[in-house]
């Protein structure tokens, strides 16, 4: 059955769809790797990274960003809770927190020997646990997730990718919640992406294809987003894997090709990531929530990009990404 969902749960509660405002559709606040952290590293302070996220996410605020979007899952450091204190003194933002789970080969550890990684044929836990942050909130908290994030990169399709990619899809047979996956373009991740979500009977419109900014290939982006899928022109700033030029170009020539409704725009960026060595974080000068607005938006605009078309790829195509059922 068809029904409209007109709120969108975030870090503070549901807030109306109408209300999402612009919204970067795929922004961290922290990346982390909790079991290192614990183990080797001397660079977490919880009280000042928390007041850096503040500081970083306000001036957010003021350029007029309402909403981000923030796939942070099991792989990447998701703990709801702090994002939630971070969030109590930030609350013009919203912060939309997902549910999945990260790998780009195996399952973890945890979940190797249970359900299917058990005894084929066992029901996967992992649906179960998506389903339940999706219908009763993340971590004991009540915080409800609202999409669900996986991933495939350069491993290509290995079993614990398919074991995800499945799961996920399930779930969101059983909530409507949207999927969004993490790809590597240059490997054309996405066609495996296309079969498994399609074989589980997921439709292309509640899917968004993250990364797929990271390629130049217009004809390439083109199918897909002819074919419903939403677009993650995701990760403005990372100029290493694509330069600012051409990442731009592409957003340009698939709006002139009149694909502007199927693009988000947004740069994976975050407040704190732990995977990256601390000073080589200056090698990517750009990579940091306030590039689009001041870098991107402006070159868009001089490329023949109008502001409807800004409109659309930062306000209606989020909104009605949440909105489908
Ligand atoms: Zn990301």
């Amino acid at each position: 059955m068809a029904t409209t969902v007109t709120h969108v749960e975030t870090v503070r509660g549901p807030v109306p769809t109408s209300e999402l405002g612009v919204t970067l559709m795929h922004e961290h606040v922290f990346v982390l790797t909790p079991d290192s952290q614990n183990n080797w590293s001397d660079e977490w302070d919880e009280e000042e990274k928390v007041a850096e996220a503040v500081e970083k996410l306000r001036a957010l605020v003021e350029v007029g960003v309402r909403t981000i979007v923030d796939p942070t899952v099991d792989g990447l450091g998701r703990d709801v809770r702090r994002i939630a204190r971070v969030n109590e003194s930030v609350p013009e933002l919203n912060i939309v927190p997902a549910t999945g789970l990260y790998t780009y080969a195996d399952v973890p550890g945890f979940f190797a020997l249970r359900g299917p990684g058990a005894l084929p044929g066992l029901p996967d836990p992992l649906v179960e646990l998506f389903v339940r942050d999706v219908t009763e909130g993340i971590q004991g908290t009540g915080i409800k997730a609202a999409f669900f994030k996986c991933a495939i990169d350069h491993h290509g399709l290995t079993a614990g990718v398919e074991r995800v990619l499945r799961a996920v899809a399930q779930a969101h047979a059983e909530t409507g919640a949207p999927i969004m996956v993490h790809n590597r373009p240059a490997d054309d991740t996405m066609a495996e992406v296309r079969r498994v979500l399609g074989e589980e009977g997921v439709e292309p419109r509640h899917v968004l294809l993250a990364h797929v900014g990271d390629s130049p290939d217009v004809d390439l982006l083109s199918r897909y987003a002819e074919e419903g899928f939403l677009l993650g022109m995701d990760r403005f700033g990372i100029d290493a894997v694509l330069p600012f030029d051409q990442r731009v170009e592409t957003v340009a020539e698939l709006c002139r090709r009149g694909y502007s409704s199927r693009l988000v725009l947004a740069h994976d960026a975050s407040c704190y990531i732990d995977w990256i060595q601390p000073d080589l974080k200056p090698a990517l000068p750009n990579w940091h929530y306030l590039h689009i607005h001041n870098d991107v938006l402006p070159e868009l605009r001089a490329r023949g990009v109008t502001d409807e078309q800004i409109d659309e790829m930062l306000v209606a195509n989020p909104r009605a990404w949440f909105e489908r059922r």
